[in-house]
């Protein structure tokens, strides 16, 4: 470079660290704010404060708030490592109460002579503590729990101690369930065994009758009402649950047969999770109402009406019927349902029954923030531009040129010819004609023509398609201490969305946009889908660039776990996620912390280890001990023959032995 040139680069450099100063002036935690949407989804529970960290605020509006940044860092020093889920379980108890006040109120406003229940689906987080936290702040909500097999049975039986709380049997059941509910049924709550199937209606009856126990049965209904639900699928005729109306005429006629009609008492429909347009539901509602009308007519008792779940959350807060949003909020659900129940009711003269409803989504998602941090960055890269010699191959040469003439009249036809020379480079490197330094630099010219374009193009309307995808080929990939298949699964298999933003450095401008890739070697363990503005997402997220440590910066390019850390926050990921998280690679449960708020500031409730690296092996059977033994033995060899020496075995030894007491999940010491 000559001395022009350096001049050149020195006051471009100067002028890009003013635009840095003064971006960085103007940003504010506003434009944070507005930029992750966090008042759309996050509202009333996540805002940003003045120190432009996350803050959580539990009791939502009514309550004290938590610094999560600073949070972090205390729980870190309770050595909780990264990632980490924490629940605040006060979130919880809101939502409980919002959901159980919305049905207070519609059921006021509508005159309904009837009761609201709710009942926890046990599936959508089955985690000890937190259905201990359902049932506890259940307690004067009258909240009960609802079992889809015999192990959630047995959780909601052992767990529900709430005089007359409702347990509601859902799911496949054998004889064994059966008697166990019926049994259970002994024990002060008030157990309902849904019938889904016809031979289920059969074996129900004999069960019954052998144990002497008069059991309350409800009926799960096929409606033909159609959802636009997500995870639709579970209503229609060819739904895999539930009875059709054929089926459900024929279940009232075996248990009329049967002496057991008086036992019906209970109709049950459940359209699928997270059903994002309220039209849909009112619907499902009306067909519901009329059949629950007809099984009175029929002579069963009745009572209950259970509309399942299905309330959805507004994951990027655009409240449409976008499927990662719902166009209602839950006092137009509670309004709704309350309102059709009691217009069937009234329009056949009959009494209305208590409502139930099965909410787990809704309830659960806010409650859990996962919290990781970024292990490095990494981007096309490429060094300084020089011409090449004079004597350099022609495809070099020509990639020069195309470099140096890049303008706004040809930068179309600059990236073309760039694409068909840098494929002539490769070639003539595979024939032996190009050197693999002179290969390096015919890639270097061809990224740094692509970057020049991709300048141009990015301030031009109607840029070609080929070329606005430069855009996303320049992008950063943050890479982030956390597996995608364990912590956020639905975001791989059913295209999910999380909000998803840093939990500090919020009064910073995010400068770099990026997607994230995963600690797994597998293609799929990356999110590349994010939230983004009304009914769309964006494959790249703005986050802050990676800030060097002061002692490495000296010292040229920046090492693994040589900058200062940045974390960011996967938000309302408490339904669905870590149950249904599988062991890809090996990566073990998340460390997990449970918050409680009180009158003094907060406290660590529970604290819930991740897997180590040792129980991840048992889980695949591999036993620790043996397999510690059997490197022993190498290494005994290793000695003998001397390709090893004593300290160094040791040493090796020693890091399998701690190893195996680790968390699954990169450490930065
Ligand atoms: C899964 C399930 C629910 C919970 O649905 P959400 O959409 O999470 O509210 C309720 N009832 C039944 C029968 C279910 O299978």
């Amino acid at each position: 470079m000559d001395v022009s040139e350096q001049l050149h680069e020195n006051t471009q450099n100067i002028q890009e660290n003013n635009q840095g100063t003064e971006a960085r002036q103007v940003w504010n935690i506003d434009k944070s704010a507005e930029l992750y949407r966090v008042s759309q989804w996050g509202h009333p529970y996540f805002s940003i404060n003045a120190q432009g960290h996350v803050m959580v605020s539990p009791r939502g509006d009514n309550g004290s708030s938590i610094d999560l940044y600073e949070l972090l860092q205390s729980l870190r020093k309770r050595n909780l490592e990264l990632p980490l889920v924490v629940h605040f379980s006060d979130i919880l108890h809101d939502r409980m109460e919002r959901l159980h006040s919305a049905f207070s109120r519609a059921i006021a406003k509508y005159g309904y002579k009837g009761a609201y229940r709710g009942v926890f689906p046990v599936k959508c987080n089955n985690q000890r503590h937190f259905v201990k936290s359902v049932v506890e702040y259940g307690r004067d909500l009258h909240f009960g729990l609802e079992a889809g097999s015999k192990p959630e049975l047995l959780i909601a039986l052992s767990c529900l101690d709430t005089p007359g709380a409702l347990l509601i049997c859902n799911g496949y059941k054998d004889k064994a369930y059966m008697e166990t509910a019926m049994l259970g049924s002994r024990l002060g709550k008030q157990v309902v065994i849904v019938l889904e199937q016809l031979d289920e209606v059969i074996l129900a009856v004999k069960v019954a009758k052998r144990l002497g126990i008069k059991p309350v049965f409800g009926l799960r209904v096929k409606l033909s009402a159609l959802s636009k639900g997500h995870w639709g699928g579970t209503v229609g005729t060819r739904a895999k649950f539930g009875l059709s109306i054929i089926d459900v005429h024929a279940a009232v006629e075996i248990l009329r047969s049967h002496g057991m009609l008086d036992s019906l008492k209970l109709l049950h429909f459940h359209m699928g999770s997270q059903i994002s347009s309220i039209a849909n539901i009112k619907n499902a509602l009306k067909e519901a109402g009329c059949i629950y009308v007809n099984l009175v007519k029929m002579g069963a008792p009745m009572g209950y009406l259970d509309v399942g779940g299905g309330l959805a959350v507004d994951y990027d807060g655009s409240r449409s019927d976008f499927y990662a949003s719902k166009n209602y909020n839950t006092q137009n659900y509670a309004n709704d349902v309350v309102a059709e129940i009691n217009d069937c009711c009234a329009l056949a003269k009959i009494d209305v029954p208590t409502i139930i409803s099965e909410s787990g989504r809704a309830l659960s998602s806010h409650q859990a923030v996962l919290l990781f941090d970024v292990l490095g960055e990494g981007k096309i890269s490429f060094g300084h531009i020089e011409p090449p010699a004079a004597d350099a191959p022609h495809a070099l040469r020509v990639l020069y040129e195309i470099y140096s003439e890049i303008g706004e009249d040809n930068y179309q036809e600059a990236f073309h010819d760039a694409v068909h020379y840098k494929k002539e480079a490769s070639e003539a490197f595979q024939y032996g004609l190009l050197t693999l330094e002179q290969r390096a630099q015919a890639d270097c010219l061809y990224w740094a023509s692509c970057q020049r374009i991709q300048e141009i193009a990015g301030h031009l309307p109607d840029v070609p398609e080929d070329i606005g995808e430069l855009e996303s080929m320049f992008a950063s990939i943050y890479y982030i201490n956390l597996s995608v298949f364990r912590s956020a699964p639905d975001h791989w298999a059913i295209d999910q969305l999380f909000p998803i933003m840093p939990i500090h450095r919020l009064d910073e401008e995010p400068t770099v946009r990026a997607t994230l890739a995963d600690l797994t070697c597998d293609s799929d363990g990356k999110i590349d889908r994010f939230i983004a503005q009304k009914e769309d997402t964006s494959s790249l997220l703005e986050v802050h660039s990676l800030v060097p440590n002061a002692s490495s910066a000296a010292e040229g390019p920046v090492g693994r776990g040589e900058h200062q850390p940045y974390c960011l926050g996967m938000f309302l990921c408490g339904a669905y996620q870590e149950i249904m998280g599988n062991l890809h690679n090996l990566f073990g449960e998340t460390n997990a912390a449970y918050i409680e708020i009180n009158p003094m500031g907060y406290s660590v409730k529970h604290i819930v280890r991740g897997e180590t690296v040792g129980e991840v092996l048992g889980d695949v059977q591999y036993d620790a001990e043996s397999l510690f033994e059997n490197l022993r033995q190498q290494c005994e060899t290793a000695l003998l023959h001397g390709t090893i020496d004593l300290d160094k075995s040791q040493h090796l030894l020693n890091n399998f032995e701690r190893g195996l007491g680790k968390y699954t999940y990169l450490t930065i010491e």
